[in-house]
């Protein structure tokens, strides 16, 4: 039986308060980095940890640390990415309303390892109950010494600043959202230069995810050998994982790290509605592509999934039964990345465009012979020729529709309607 470690909080009444977070042992971690370790000591326990980034890209968070210059002469800055706009994703949001302290000490704690004294938390502007807790939260931890001048009696100054994003989906890429931070129209950056060496003001910034920030605490004070027997040794520790779609028992679950998907679908989640069979699986956001039923025998880890054709991404995993309609699926998956587009680059803004219009017409049974080869070619005009991973995510989805699910496309153009109708 798996302990939530993450979650351990989120059920208990008044969890969000500093109270609650200390009777269970909260900001220990941070009082035993202050007290025993150096900052290359905790950037060194989260390299032997493998943390893997929980944002999407499953980049190694010790190694992201470890490259911002020790000698830099202007500020580093800590970006904390709580942006989480991607559809079928809800578990950052659950951290920061119901156990905010957990990422606050996680990000002092990031902040003392890579010599930040400042940190901005970028929030998705939709989650109001989760800025109204994280804003209470700051102020707690500022009462106590936890946030502050000389935190816990240190030499160690820390602030965090809370930063709500106004509705746009590229705001989760993170130049994107650098831009943001400084009042720019979101639109990705060019790299190099990454973010390290000259990030939020051309200064050094780290920018981590909410729920890889929660992580930290946890191995400071339990060790990178326990964070490393969690799940696959590549791949480790434990996760969040958002179930949602046509299950029994939608929702949040916490887990090791490699859990077969089908397992997490059918035992944890309850399997498929009543008379039901699952079709597919979208298992990291909207931005993976999709998995047909019998592909399910797959671990949700970074490295499993990228060789079974997909990503982990989020680990929003959205089930589909088969009483629904792949084209439609795709379809409004494409008109969101869409209408989502920054318009930047010319193979997204208008290879999406284009593609929305073919997936329009054949789902209203107007398609023509040829409109699948169509797709097929713009999918191979947007992918890799774009500016950022949005264009990629939706050309990746697109595909694996198209050859998984080629069947109900063909189906739409040759009877000239939706067989699920
Ligand atoms: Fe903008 Fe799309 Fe290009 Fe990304 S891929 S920069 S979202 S136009």
């Amino acid at each position: 039986m798996f302990e939530p470690v993450l979650l351990r909080n989120i059920d208990v009444p008044d969890g969000h308060r500093l109270s609650t977070y200390e009777a269970g042992g909260g900001y220990r971690a941070l009082a035993k980095v202050l007290r025993e370790h150096t900052p290359d000591e905790v950037v060194d326990l989260v390299k032997q940890s493998n943390l893997r980034g929980r944002g999407g890209a499953g980049f190694p968070t010790g190694m992201k640390w470890g490259f911002v210059p020790k000698l830099a002469d202007k500020p580093k800055y800590l970006c904390c990415n709580a942006d989480e706009g991607e559809p079928g994703t809800f578990k950052d949001r659950i951290i920061m309303e119901r156990d905010p302290h957990q990422l606050i000490e996680g990000l002092a704690v990031s902040a003392y390892a890579i010599g930040a004294k400042t940190a901005y938390v970028y929030i998705r502007g939709e989650y109001v109950t989760a800025i109204r807790r994280l804003e209470r939260a700051i102020a707690e931890a500022h009462e106590k010494g936890y946030l502050g001048t000389g935190v816990l009696g240190s030499d160690f100054n820390f602030a965090v600043h809370i930063h709500c994003g106004a509705g746009a989906y590229i705001c989760g890429e993170e130049t994107a959202m650098l831009e943001s931070l400084e009042g720019k129209r979101a639109q990705p950056r060019l790299k190099p230069p990454f973010p390290a060496a000259a990030g939020l003001y051309a200064s050094p910034t780290v920018i981590n995810n909410v729920e890889t920030l929660a992580c930290v605490p946890h191995i400071v004070m339990r060790g990178a050998h326990w964070f490393r027997g969690i799940g696959p040794d590549k791949s480790p520790g434990p996760k969040l994982y958002c179930l949602s779609g046509q299950v029994r028992k939608p929702g949040l679950y916490e887990l090791p790290m490699g859990i077969p998907l089908r397992q997490l679908v059918e035992d944890h989640a309850g399997g498929p509605l009543p008379g039901r069979r699952i079709k597919a699986v979208i298992p990291g956001g909207v931005s993976a592509p999709v998995i047909p039923e019998h592909g399910l025998d797959v671990g949700m880890d970074f490295d499993s999934l990228a060789a079974a054709g997909s990503m982990l991404g989020s680990a929003g995993v959205i089930v589909v039964d088969d009483s629904t309609c792949m084209v439609k699926i795709t379809t409004r998956i494409i008109e969101f990345f869409h209408h989502e587009s920054c318009g930047k680059c010319t193979p997204c803004r208008e290879g999406l465009n284009w593609a929305v219009k073919v997936l329009r017409r054949i789902e209203a049974g107007e398609g023509a012979p040829g409109d699948l080869e169509q797709l097929e070619m713009l999918c191979k005009g947007i992918f890799g020729n774009t500016f950022c991973a949005l264009g990629d995510g939706a050309a990746m989805g697109l595909r694996a529709a198209l050859v998984h699910f080629r069947d109900e496309f063909v189906a739409h153009i040759e009877e000239r309607k939706c067989p699920f109708h």
